[in-house]
């Protein structure tokens, strides 16, 4: 079995890990942008420019048996072409919503799946007649190419409108309600060829200007309830849209009901956890869906915690905790860059929530 990834970073790095075992081969392609090294040694790395064919990947990647994604950034046309010569996990349909907010928010609202409020804009005008109807306080997000808090800003005040005005060039943006949430959550599910699905548990998530800081699982009280409700938007979700792979879903608590921020048709941030926390990783599930193999046990095997390593350089050393385990992407540190993370599960001795407030404090303060 051969799997092409369009990606090198360290989603695709897991993947290869969790692949091993089963059996898969390996090829990235990567952007010479963002360069491979998460990936060295794991596979084949086809640096590609943007000018190939679907015939040219699919031979450079040594004719894949299927190809998946690890961004949502990706040449949907291609991936669609891709789809003559092999099987394409996630289909490039349910990428192509993920790709945009607007469709993305668009798609969820038309399956009656609740989101925060939002307006469309494409004016200073637009974006006054949306805080008209949504509401002090806003954040404005570009339809596309924003993540981890890129591209977003929020407005407070007519001040703030005035100060947004000044470098605003009259792009399509997004008006969304800023919500005061209890917490934030996320569901990672997998579907595979068959249609087989699992889902694992709901996880808490904290995020730093944006980007994901913390995971827990299990989630807080005021979010146990909410597990079933997520199921149920998910396989909506991935019956709609004929998924397969593993799908994540952000989403909001707001006065104890969810509100869906985000989807990402592929392995996700908030689910590490599940490497060290269940029998099957989530890297290990997506494997198995995409190539329709039966899918593994998904159940939490104990309390969980994941903190993630932006920008700080740890070794297994600095982490001297008996249940803790440091993943390293083997990329260079920047600020803010993802450069690792570290589970932490429960034993006799060790409490995660606790050692991760230790382990956050250590790092970020
Ligand atoms: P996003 O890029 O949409 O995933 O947003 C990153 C983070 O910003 C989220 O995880 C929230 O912490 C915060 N955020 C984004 N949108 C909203 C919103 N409409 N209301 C409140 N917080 C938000």
């Amino acid at each position: 079995m051969r799997l092409g990834i369009i990606g090198s970073g360290q989603l695709a790095q897991m993947m290869a890990h969790a692949g091993k075992p089963l059996g898969i081969s390996f090829a990235f392609a990567a952007e010479s942008k963002d360069g491979a090294i998460p990936v060295e040694g794991l596979g084949d790395i086809v640096m590609i420019n943007g000018d190939e064919t679907a015939e040219q990947l699919f031979n450079a990647m040594g004719q894949p048996d299927v190809v998946t994604v690890e961004k949502e950034d990706v040449n949907i046309p291609l991936l669609k072409d891709m789809q003559q010569f092999c099987r394409v996990a996630p289909n490039p349909d349910a990428v192509l919503v993920t790709q945009n907010r607007e469709r993305e928010k668009t798609y969820l609202r038309d399956l009656g799946i609740p989101t925060v409020g939002f307006a469309m804009a494409e004016s200073i005008a637009d974006i006054e007649k949306a805080v008209e109807e949504l509401g002090f306080p806003v954040i404005v997000k570009s339809v596309e190419q924003g993540y981890d808090g890129k591209n977003q800003w929020r407005l407070k005040t007519q001040d703030d409108i005035a100060e947004f005005a000044n470098h605003y060039d009259g792009a399509r943006v997004i008006v969304e309600q800023w919500v005061k949430f209890t917490g934030e959550v996320s569901m990672i599910a997998a579907r595979s060829v068959s249609g087989n699905k699992a889902f694992y548990p709901l996880t808490e998530n904290c995020h730093k200007n944006g980007i994901l800081l913390t995971s827990k699982t299990p989630a807080s009280d005021w979010a146990i309830e909410l597990d079933s409700v997520a199921q149920d938007y998910l396989l909506k979700l991935m019956d709609k849209m004929d998924y397969v792979g593993v799908l994540a879903m952000e989403c909001f608590v707001v006065d104890g009901k969810l509100l869906v921020n985000e989807l990402a048709p592929r392995v996700h941030n908030s689910g590490h956890w599940t490497q060290e926390g269940c029998e099957a990783s989530q890297f290990e599930n997506h494997l198995r869906a995409i190539f329709d193999m039966p899918l593994g046990n998904t159940k939490r095997k104990t309390p969980t915690a994941m903190l993630n390593l932006l920008g700080v350089k740890v070794t297994s050393d600095d982490v001297d905790i008996d249940s803790a385990v440091v993943h390293w992407y083997n990329k260079s540190v920047r600020p803010g860059r993802k450069v690792g993370h570290i589970n932490i599960t429960k034993t006799d001795s060790v409490d995660p929530f606790e050692v991760l407030e230790r382990l956050e404090k250590q790092f970020y303060q």
